[in-house]
């Protein structure tokens, strides 16, 4: 962690920034001032109604970790755009923005890489270097937006990084992101990926945030998902699975069960067949969702894509056990839009 020990401003809540305004001997409005400057993606220079003696001081002891933009790609395709970005401290993480008629959508990273060493995901491939700050997720959609010159209404945490292992700073981006004088986006319109972390789970639907939870399942038996998910050695299915019935019982929002189609490995109509009996015997009559994701071949994975026709199939057979499933439409495949795959090459290179 190589994190400089000053105050971070864009972590604060907008009461927290006042008191630490006052602090400073500054007026209290100048924290309002701040404020609104950094949800605009304004840094110290910027801040045209601030006297130069006051950002001098503050900047001292205070910093506004926005990250910086060190590459971006535009699909042709359907003008997703995907960003490669570099933090404070030289981390490199990245986020895509989806474009939809309902408007647009942002994948951002909780993390500067993960240590939950999933085998198909290349976000994993170097390991942990560090969790992000507040601030620093935030910063993603806030600098994104002003790139775009547009709001942005939905966030999806699916980017680098596992938000649950990074509980406390997820908990924090998500109070921030939701402030009426912030970007204003509601909870309804943010969903939280993970891989299965049980505890954080339980203390995640303890918060009572309507956030959806969506869960990389990927296999319906234990051996098959060990084999691909180191995590679930240590939270085996039996125990995900509960967690997900209680999260339910307790928010009443819907999960959404996410599984990469990957080629003979868990996508035959058998699999298809344990990934129903799995879904009924826990979820029983309570709704939720199955999302099928073909595999995005990682060239340093050695995983390949599913065939168009195995992958109706596996459909098929779900539907055939009333399990409504939808295979994620891929955007932004001329840009490689997903995987984490810019921060390795990028980090490699450095
Ligand atoms: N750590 C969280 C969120 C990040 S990954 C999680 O595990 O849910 C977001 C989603 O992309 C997860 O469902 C993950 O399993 C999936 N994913 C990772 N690598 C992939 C790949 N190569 N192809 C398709 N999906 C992948």
């Amino acid at each position: 962690m190589d994190i400089p020990n000053k105050a971070d401003l864009l972590s604060m809540l907008p009461s927290e920034l006042e008191t630490f305004i006052a602090e400073q001997g500054e007026a209290k409005f100048r924290a309002a001032q701040i404020y609104g400057w950094m949800q605009k993606g304004v840094s110290w220079d910027k801040m045209m109604n601030l006297p130069k003696r006051t950002k001098e001081k503050l900047s001292e002891i205070a910093e506004i970790r926005l990250p910086s933009i060190r590459e971006k790609h535009v699909s042709k395709l359907d003008g997703t755009v995907k960003y490669l970005f570099e933090t404070c401290d030289g981390q490199f993480i990245e986020s895509v923005v989806m474009r939809y008629h309902h408007g647009n959508s942002i994948c951002v990273s909780s993390q500067a890489g993960c240590r939950m060493g999933c085998k198909f995901c290349a976000s994993t491939l170097n390991g942990l270097a560090r969790n992000l700050l507040p601030s620093e997720i935030l910063g993603q959609i806030i600098i994104a937006s002003a790139d775009i010159g547009e709001r942005i209404s939905n966030v999806v945490m699916m980017g680098i990084g596992e938000p649950l292992d990074n509980y406390a700073n997820v908990i924090r981006f998500l109070q921030l992101v939701n402030l009426p004088d912030g970007l204003n986006i509601g909870y309804r319109h943010i969903s939280l990926s993970t891989c299965g972390i049980v505890p954080k789970i339980y203390e995640l639907a303890e918060q009572d945030m309507q956030i959806t939870l969506s869960i990389s399942l990927h296999a319906a038996n234990d051996t098959a998902r060990s084999a691909i998910m180191p995590v679930n050695n240590r939270y085996p299915l039996a125990e995900l699975m509960t967690a997900c019935r209680d999260y339910f019982d307790i928010t009443g929002r819907r999960i959404s069960f996410e599984y990469t189609l990957i080629s003979g490995k868990n996508d035959s109509e058998k699999d298809a067949a344990e990934l129903a009996g799995l879904l009924k015997h826990y979820m029983e009559a309570r709704p939720f969702h199955v999302n099928l994701i073909p595999v995005n071949e990682v060239s340093e994975r050695d995983f390949a894509r599913s065939t168009d026709d195995d992958i109706k199939k596996f459909v098929s057979a779900l539907e055939k056990r009333r399990i409504n499933a939808t295979v994620r439409r891929r955007l932004g495949s001329d840009i490689n839009a997903s995987c984490g795959q810019l921060r390795y090459h990028a980090q490699k290179d450095h």
